[in-house]
């Protein structure tokens, strides 16, 4: 399952579970998607959840696409917690980042927790091999 911050035409906030990424295309494409708030169909996906989990750390709203997101303090130092805890136990994969995820996926590779950069082109091919993968943003320590 993977889990989809939505936003409506109208700018309404909401959540799916999909089956996988094709889920959410073919339930957008034949409109059975709709918004809670308005029913709109014009539904888009905004950031994906990150997959780790923190206390208490609320969901960051998903920037329009193109548009700067306003991280608030509270969140920032959630977020540089985060990295430092996925630096610490995460292996750092680089650009190698989707083709270990996807050979991972396949059980061509010990299942353990990896990260790194993927490029819009890395992004299709982990969508289009089913892997779920989390973006987050990746925030520079209090003290950098
Ligand atoms: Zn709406």
């Amino acid at each position: 399952m993977i889990h989809y911050q939505l936003r409506c035409a109208h700018g309404h906030d909401f959540e799916g579970w999909f089956r996988d990424s094709a889920g959410f295309e073919s339930q957008a494409r034949s409109g059975l998607l709709r918004c809670p708030s308005c029913g709109s169909s014009t539904v888009d996906r905004g950031l994906m959840a990150p997959a780790v989990r923190t206390a208490r750390t609320a969901a960051p709203t998903p920037a329009a696409p193109g548009q700067a997101m306003e991280i608030p303090d509270t969140l920032r130092a959630g977020l540089q917690r985060l990295r430092a805890a996925i630096e610490r136990d995460c292996e750092n994969m680089g650009d190698r980042f989707a083709d270990e995820a996807i050979r991972m996926h396949r059980g061509e590779t010990e299942e353990r927790g990896i990260y790194g950069n993927a490029s819009e082109r890395d992004r299709e091919a982990l969508a289009d091999a089913g892997v779920a993968v989390a973006s987050i943003p990746w925030l520079k320590p209090a003290d950098g």
